[in-house]
């Protein structure tokens, strides 16, 4: 297993419609296995493959209280219910690190997906599961965070993440205890 740089805010990658995974096999799983890797590195509850330069439909998630205990793994996620009230929660994506905003989501959701040996499976979250599926799911279309958010907020965000970053290389490498 490899800790892989995690792209950061505006890399045109983050923008990517994802291909959808066809071939169930070891580089997958690898990736797999760097992606788990990568995301418990950075502290994350979730990474999606865009992040790391990888255009497929592939994110891993665990919104367990004790890390490294419910890892969910999703190949071809498809959100096919949203439901409740909507909520507005803080969120924050590894892409922009220290950077949250208030985004408003209905809570409840059911997702349908393929495990790493291309089984179907479906999930239910809500609270933290729920937020991190549609989260990361989103990043599979090429869709971010702040695309929910206040123009006047979205373009401060844009703003700070070019003053800290926008002269150096778009991505940061996680290191164990850096977060
Ligand atoms: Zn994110």
């Amino acid at each position: 297993m490899a800790v892989r740089n995690i792209l950061l805010y505006p890399h045109p990658t983050l923008r990517a419609k994802c291909k959808a995974v066809e071939v169930f096999d070891e580089e997958l799983h690898k990736l797999l296995d760097d992606m788990a890797e990568t995301m418990y590195t950075a502290n994350g509850v979730g990474l999606a493959a865009p992040q790391i330069g990888v255009d497929l439909q592939v994110t891993v998630i665990d919104a367990g209280e004790e890390r490294g205990k419910e890892l969910i793994e999703l190949i071809n996620p498809k959100v096919v219910e949203v439901e409740g009230a909507p909520i507005v929660g803080e969120e924050g994506c590894l892409s922009f690190p220290d950077i949250y905003a208030p985004v408003e989501r209905k809570p409840t959701v059911k997702v349908e997906a393929q495990d790493r040996n291309g089984e179907a499976f479906t999930v239910e979250g809500d609270g933290l599961l729920g937020v991190a599926l549609q989260h990361e799911i989103d990043h599979l279309n090429g869709k971010l965070f702040i695309d929910y958010i206040s123009r006047f907020r979205h373009n401060q965000i844009r703003k700070q993440m070019k003053k800290r970053y926008g002269k150096g290389d778009l991505f940061w490498t996680p290191k164990p205890g850096s977060n």
